[in-house]
């Protein structure tokens, strides 16, 4: 795992293929194709549509070609009993689940007790102490990582005017969520996301070409009124990376992000893993690409209870924020993805597992405490 550095998703060469098709395919075959044979195959180093009989596809070399023609035939089939999950090999493997852990009690009465959370009330949580000084570090440690890739910084605001979120293709199954501050048909919601700002801003225009945003904000979801674990916030603090562009590069660069967490958390040590969502954002059409999984979430144990919490995902949109909002880019709908960090969960999840006798911490959080 450690040897996939960021230098190893450069250095390769390539082969171009034409993929001739045998009929006509139409435009919802097409786009089908584009968006999903990148991400599904990541042996396909860059797609063009040639024509609605043909397609031009560069790959790492000839042993792939049969492969990446059976993911494309079954995308153009659009066949449901397709195993595109089979078929994700570029997901790197994580799991930590066997990592011990310091602490096995329910440190929330300790955190309550010592200040270090402060209560008010059902998703309300002021924090201090180590707590906050564990989530400065994690809060750090995501800008960091964020950098590597080179984005463009963007801070947006915590509400986002309703009329948005009403956009017909956009972001309705997260409705129930949204936190509603006040009146009964307020103009503005708390955000669910930050990512959602970043859509808006970029509606039609064109890229000038692969783009990186990061951002980092206060986000708000209504999780009941009966919640008071810290991984159930009502609102709290989230940074996002956003790429837009070629559905090769989003896919890289979803595979880069993921890439630097998951050697981040072998080097905390943490018992944590990587899974498949158990909420798919696909809402997709396709009765093929239903079972392919677009959201994967790093998961943190939470020892004294034996769940876990999602403190990060990865998410490949395809074009369902593009679309609506027309970004594009070199003529086509531009594809977008996200990776998104719960900076109080990340937080929360080490903290359970480490307990706050920080002797025992890992050096590289003790020192920056
Ligand atoms: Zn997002």
């Amino acid at each position: 795992m450690s040897e996939l550095t960021l230098s190893h998703f450069l250095t390769v060469i390539m082969i171009e293929k034409s993929l001739i098709l045998h009929a006509t395919a139409t435009a919802d075959a097409l786009a089908r194709l584009r968006f999903y044979l990148p991400y599904i195959c990541d042996q396909v180093l860059g797609l063009t549509i040639v024509s609605e009989t043909e397609i031009r596809y560069t790959c790492k070399d000839a042993d792939s070609v049969p492969h990446i023609e059976s993911i494309a035939q079954a995308l153009l089939d659009d066949a449901p009993d397709t195993k595109f999950s089979d078929s994700l090999p570029m997901r790197p493997v994580f799991d930590n689940r066997d990592a011990p852990c310091l602490c096995k009690h329910d440190l929330l009465p300790e955190l309550l007790e010592g200040d270090h959370l402060i209560s008010f009330g059902p998703g309300q949580y002021g924090m201090g102490h180590l707590f906050l000084k564990t989530f400065k570090y994690f809060e750090r440690e995501c800008y960091r990582m964020a950098l590597k890739q080179s984005p463009e910084e963007f801070v947006y605001p915590n509400l986002i005017p309703r009329k948005l979120m009403q956009h017909p293709d956009y972001g309705i199954d997260q409705a129930p969520t949204w936190f509603v501050p006040g009146t009964q048909s307020p103009e503005h919601l708390g955000k669910p996301a930050v990512c959602l700002h970043c859509y808006p801003h970029f509606s039609k225009r064109t890229l000038p070409g692969d783009t990186t945003i990061t951002t980092q904000g206060r986000c708000y979801r209504y999780e009941g009124s009966d919640r008071f674990s810290p991984d159930r916030l009502w609102e709290f603090i989230m940074r996002e990376t956003v790429f837009m562009g070629t559905p090769v590069f989003v896919r890289n660069s979803l595979k880069e992000i993921e890439t630097l967490t998951v050697e981040w958390m072998q080097s905390l040590g943490v018992r944590a893993w990587v899974q498949e969502a158990d909420d798919p954002l696909s809402d997709s059409a396709s009765t093929a690409l239903r079972k392919v999984p677009l959201k994967w979430e790093l998961r943190m144990a939470l020892p004294a209870s034996g769940a876990s919490l999602a403190a990060a995902s990865f998410n490949y949109h395809a074009d369902r924020y593009s679309k609506p909002f027309e970004i594009s880019e070199g003529g086509n709908t531009a594809a977008t993805g996200c990776a998104g960090f719960g900076i109080e969960r990340l937080t929360w999840g080490f903290l359970a597992q480490n307990g706050l006798d920080t002797k025992h911490w890992p050096e590289s959080v003790r020192k920056e405490i």
